[in-house]
């Protein structure tokens, strides 16, 4: 007679390990997230190193030229040290790009196939799944601290900005169902998420695809779009920071609840430029909007709205009267975060053939300008933050004290709040704190009483 099933030894599996990098934008963090919590579900480890795993997943950006030589000279890392590698991401588009120059990749798959992924992995590494061994986290994996995470919305983009291939890339916009997001949203904020970041390409644009379909959550009815899916994440009792939205009309009804502070008062809105000429070359969303005056609306109905925003100089057959327009805009604008590209062709960009290119030394020179102008409105908002009483997020603690964020600061982009006297601080939780100085992109601050 054989010994009941509950007494025999149990068979421990070779557990498949997979090495994963992931490069480029927060959407392609995403897709690695989602990518690894099927494989974690499915029985795979992931090893932190190239030499301990048995395979691994280059997630790719193809945004631009430099993105592209970062993700080759990662794929040819990975050949090197590992030998069985597998690419995916924005530039698996390109297929010829990358097989030119690494022709022994196991596979090639395009950005957000993940089910073209997962099949190049089972072929080329089976699982040995074991659901009593696997435990997964009802959140899934995530690649950000535990406290903050990204929330995406919606894949692809309907705009065709003429620098831009992401449309191509990555298709159509394709919008996930609103109770879809805010269950995601809800699992998200039960496993400790404190802010939740919503990006997508085009956020303004949520919905559209779906023809705005409706869907209940909690028992309330809702339609996919912006302003429902921002008052419902604004009940979950995280931080919501909204990312990548275009100044439309109908923008302006989040901005009643950022007032109300159902969601963060903070919009980071990709301009890229102010001279509507340019705005008109590069074939910009919105770009016949008065957005000056937009801004000031904005800023009447809710006065601590923090506004970031990317620009581009050196854009084709940009002149020196439109990057001195471009200078004039920001003056007037006093956004309080501001990046900047020289542009930079992209393959197959329409944008390479509408005018002659910006030479280098010029672009360079235009560059220096606009960073020191937009450092100065920086720091010049800043200083008038010192004495202010914030809430913040920590992030990090460590011998020098906590880097810490408030409403105005966005993760991985902006400045940060700095505390020297971290006592009773750990990343993840909640301070008071008083500003009393700052910088030209971060504020010093020390703990308050509240
Ligand atoms: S909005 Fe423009 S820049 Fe952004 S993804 Fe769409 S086409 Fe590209």
């Amino acid at each position: 007679m054989s010994p009941p099933d509950r007494q025999r030894a149990p068979v421990r599996r070779r557990t498949p390990k997979i090495g994963f990098v992931s490069l480029g934008c927060p959407k392609a963090l995403v897709d690695s997230e989602r990518i690894l919590t099927t494989l974690r579900a499915e029985g795979y480890a992931v090893s932190p190193s190239y030499e301990r795993a048995e395979l691994v997943v280059v997630n790719t950006c193809g945004f631009i030229d430099a993105a592209i030589d970062e993700s080759l000279e990662t794929i040819g890392e990975a050949l090197e040290r590992n030998g069985r590698v597998i690419v995916t991401g924005c530039l698996g588009a390109r297929p010829e790009r990358i097989l030119e120059r690494h022709p022994h990749v196991l596979k090639v798959t395009g950005p957000h196939d993940y089910a073209a992924v997962l099949e190049a992995v089972h072929e080329h590494l089976p699982p040995q799944h074991d659901p009593f061994l696997d435990l997964l986290p009802p959140q899934g994996i995530r690649l950000t601290p535990p406290h903050y995470a990204y929330l995406k919305i919606s894949e692809g983009c309907n705009n065709s900005c003429s620098f831009c291939i992401i449309p191509a890339l990555r298709g159509k916009l394709a919008s996930r169902r609103i109770d879809e997001v805010l269950a995601e949203a809800e699992r998200l904020v039960s496993a400790g998420v404190k802010e939740l970041l919503v990006i997508s390409q085009d956020t303004s644009a949520y919905g559209a695809d779906l023809r705005y379909q409706g869907a209940e959550w909690r028992g309330v009815g809702y339609r996919s779009r912006l302003i429902d899916l921002a008052r419902a994440l604004g009940t979950l009792g995280a931080w919501v920071r909204l990312h990548y939205v275009y100044p439309y009309p109908h923008v302006d009804e989040v901005i009643g609840l950022m007032a109300e502070r159902r969601v963060l008062p903070y919009l980071d809105i990709p301009f890229q430029h102010g001279s509507p000429t340019v705005l008109k070359r590069m074939r910009r969303p919105a770009h016949a909007e008065n957005v000056l005056e937009r801004i000031g609306q904005w800023r009447r109905q809710c006065p601590d709205l923090t506004l970031r925003s990317t620009f581009i100089v050196g854009f084709p057959g940009e002149t020196d009267a439109e990057f001195e327009e471009l200078l004039k805009w920001l003056r007037e604008a006093q956004l309080d975060r501001v990046g900047c590209f020289r542009y930079s062709p992209v393959e197959g960009a329409a944008a390479n053939a509408i005018a002659a290119h910006v030479p280098a030394p010029v672009q360079e020179e235009r560059y220096a300008r606009f960073m020191e102008c937009a450092a100065a409105i920086s720091a010049e908002r800043l200083r008038r933050r010192v004495g202010e009483r914030l809430r913040v997020l920590v992030d990090t603690v460590d011998e020098d004290g906590a880097i810490a964020r408030s409403e105005a600061e966005a993760p991985e982009i902006d400045g940060v709040v700095r505390i020297a006297d971290a006592e009773g601080l750990a990343p993840g939780t909640w301070a008071d704190v008083q500003v009393t100085s700052a910088d030209t992109y971060d504020l010093h601050a020390r703990l308050v009483e509240r």
